[in-house]
């Protein structure tokens, strides 16, 4: 089973993304989490990536193609699945993806596309306040000073400044938002309201993913 979560920046993919990974026992696969854990490790390729994360910009999708098609279908083939935040992030990037279901025999059956819907409003309130967990990747809110997962002191994201945080919504608005039509039009799309409580909106998600026969205990 393949799950997709698309959904603006701060609408709680990730947060969704991890609860979803332990019921389904698939591994999560977060394309900023594997993109800042790129930036620590000093490569080469790093600076240029850090540059353009920090000015709240897309990473170009040839460069994307090639850091994470083969990680994810590996991660596919090894588990039998999987749970990708943050990727496809553009129409390019949704169609490399398809090619590699496609490689694997996927059926639209065992797709699913997550989309999380959050007003605006309450998207900057949420990426202005939050903090999150160098050690564990978890994100919290300010009021938070240690992360209470593994105990590690909580940071904030480089990119989560207002001025960063209005580029990474524009960003998606013209670059990520034709992906719901994308998804739509191939009945794989399941678009959940985004505000509530955090066990709520997992359980919504449940509920939308049993009415659509999937295996979940
Ligand atoms: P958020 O969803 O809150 O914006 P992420 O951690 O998913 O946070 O992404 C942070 C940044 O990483 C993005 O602003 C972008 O620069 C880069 N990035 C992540 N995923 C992709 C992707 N699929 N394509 C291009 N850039 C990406």
């Amino acid at each position: 089973m393949i799950f997709l979560l698309i959904g603006p920046p701060g609408s709680g993919k990730g947060t969704q993304g991890r609860i979803l990974s332990e019921k389904m026992h698939l591994p999560y696969f977060s394309s900023g989490d594997f993109l800042r854990e790129l930036i620590g490790k000093n490569e080469p390729i790093s600076r240029q990536i850090k540059l353009i994360m920090d000015r709240g910009e897309l990473i170009p999708d040839t460069l994307i193609k090639e850091l994470f098609l083969l990680k994810i279908k590996n991660l596919i083939v090894t588990y039998g699945g999987i749970i990708i935040d943050g990727y496809p992030r553009t129409i390019e990037q949704a169609k490399d993806l398809e090619s590699v279901f496609l490689s694997l025999n996927y059926s639209n059956r065992n797709i699913y596309v997550i989309e999380l819907t959050v007003e605006k409003n309450e998207l900057h309130k949420r990426l202005k306040e939050r903090v999150f967990c160098p050690s564990c990747l978890r994100v919290f809110q300010n009021d938070d000073n240690i992360c209470n997962i593994c105990g590690t002191q909580l940071n904030r994201r480089t990119d989560d400044t207002m001025q960063v945080i209005k580029e990474r919504l524009r960003q998606y608005e013209l670059k990520s938002r034709p992906l719901h039509q994308y998804y739509s039009n191939r009945n794989l799309l399941l678009t959940i309201p985004g505000e509530g409580s955090i066990q709520d909106i997992a359980s919504i998600i449940d509920k939308a993913i049993k009415e659509n026969k999937v295996d979940i205990n």
